[in-house]
């Protein structure tokens, strides 16, 4: 029963998104100072040492950094139609998904400062990090799926995405239910959605906004329930999903100096599917299998916000999860019996949450998000190094 390691199922646990430059940071002057070299190899170039400068010659301006899985802008969002179209316009849309503000410009794009030209190959996120949690929930297994990074990086891109390119709620649900529905002959199944939001450490119901604080309370059994919480038992994807994008517009944002909308939350999307067999010898057995994806709060530091007060509470808050959130990711990476046993999940909500998907037989797989500008170079190197950090320790 042993699914722990994702990795030697082929699907490793830490994933790199890189984003497109926005029309803002390009009018900012901004340059792509982290680019994609190969499947998992991002390169970081840093734009503040000066190459002529010779105090720096002897250190190099490039970071390398290796993660399961490096998508850039060139990665699909939504999975390959059954047929693709062969005409020439379908052809020289397929390798930039992302039209309109976030058409690639100029130079760009073509080939990294190390001269390593850069694989145009179309990557499908959702299939190359959470396809595989899919199968576990089904089979009553508890999985996670985080998206990490600072505001503006794309973590809502990701996991919400929008109407034309929907992100990875709305595949898994889609994905989930039919998964479900092939099972209906062997067992009585049922699937149900929650959303919830953790905000300066208190869980608020996006789908219920006004029923005010939850709280999380431990069952009979040991296992983490949070009390009142909405549940949606529809198994229809497209109507959670108008849920959710509800839901979203619920959740705590405001403006710090670095972005005009910053998530100062952890949205958490809880999917629990319980099934009971109909096999005569196993008749009532019940299976429970859980999945969270968890839209995490802009990782960028209270001080590099320039946030007094409430803001800096906030920011004292979110390092404070994100940490213990990386402590637990780092203790999961460590091979053999010890894993688990150094996790301290009463660190924070968010770690007491997930506590059951995060330990024993469970999977979990992360999502680093970055903007590869230059003018957010040290948001950058401290993202790829946290990340980097939860899969190597
Ligand atoms: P976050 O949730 O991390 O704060 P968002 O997902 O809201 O960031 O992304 C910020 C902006 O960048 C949004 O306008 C979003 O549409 C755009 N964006 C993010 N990632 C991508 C991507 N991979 N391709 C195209 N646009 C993106
Ligand atoms: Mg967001």
């Amino acid at each position: 029963r042993d699914l722990a390691g994702a990795a030697c199922l082929g699907h490793g646990p830490v994933a790199l998104r890189i984003r497109p430059l926005s029309d803002l940071e390009l009018e900012d002057g901004a340059t792509v100072v982290a680019h994609k070299a190969g499947d998992q190899v991002v390169v970081l170039m840093d734009p503040g040492e000066d190459p002529e400068d010779p105090l720096c010659t002897h250190r190099s301006r490039e970071k390398t950094f290796i993660f399961d899985t490096v998508f850039d802008q060139q990665a699909s969002q939504v999975p390959a139609p059954p047929h693709r179209p062969t005409s020439p316009r379908g052809q020289a849309r397929r390798g930039c998904p992302h039209v309109g503000a976030w058409q690639p410009r100029g130079l760009i794009y073509g080939v990294s400062s190390s001269g390593i030209s850069l694989k145009i190959k179309e990557e499908d996120v959702y299939r190359a990090t959470t396809q595989h949690l899919v199968e576990g929930v089904v089979s009553g297994y508890s999985s996670t799926m985080f998206a990490y990074g600072p505001s503006g990086a794309g973590k809502t891109h990701t996991m919400l995405g929008t109407d034309a390119e929907p992100g990875i709620y709305l595949q898994t649900l889609t994905h989930l239910l039919r998964a479900i529905e092939e099972t209906r002959d062997s067992a009585d199944c049922s699937v149900s959605t929650s959303y919830l939001e953790i905000y300066n450490e208190a869980i608020r119901d996006l789908l219920n906004p006004s029923s005010g604080f939850l709280d999380l309370r431990e069952d009979a059994r040991g296992s983490i329930q949070i009390a009142g919480i909405t549940e949606v038992s529809t198994s229809n994807a497209q109507e959670i999903m108008q849920l959710l994008t509800k839901g979203n517009r619920q959740r705590t944002q405001e403006p710090t100096a670095t972005n005009q909308t910053s998530s100062r939350s952890h949205a958490v999307l809880q999917v629990t599917v319980r099934q009971r067999s109909r096999a005569t010898n196993l008749a009532g057995a019940v299976r429970l299998g859980r999945l969270f994806m968890v839209d995490l709060a802009g990782s960028e530091r209270a001080s590099q916000t320039q946030n007094r007060g409430v803001r800096m509470k906030e920011g004292a808050h979110i390092n404070r999860s994100l940490l213990a959130l990386g402590n637990c990711i780092n203790a999961l990476s460590e091979k053999g019996g010890s894993r688990a046993q150094y996790m301290n999940f009463r660190d924070s909500k968010l770690t007491r949450l997930l506590k059951d998907a995060l330990g024993g037989n469970s999977r979990t797989v992360m999502i680093a998000h970055v903007s590869p500008a230059s003018t957010h170079f040290e948001e950058l190197r401290c993202t790829l190094l946290y990340a980097y950090r939860a899969k190597n320790i």
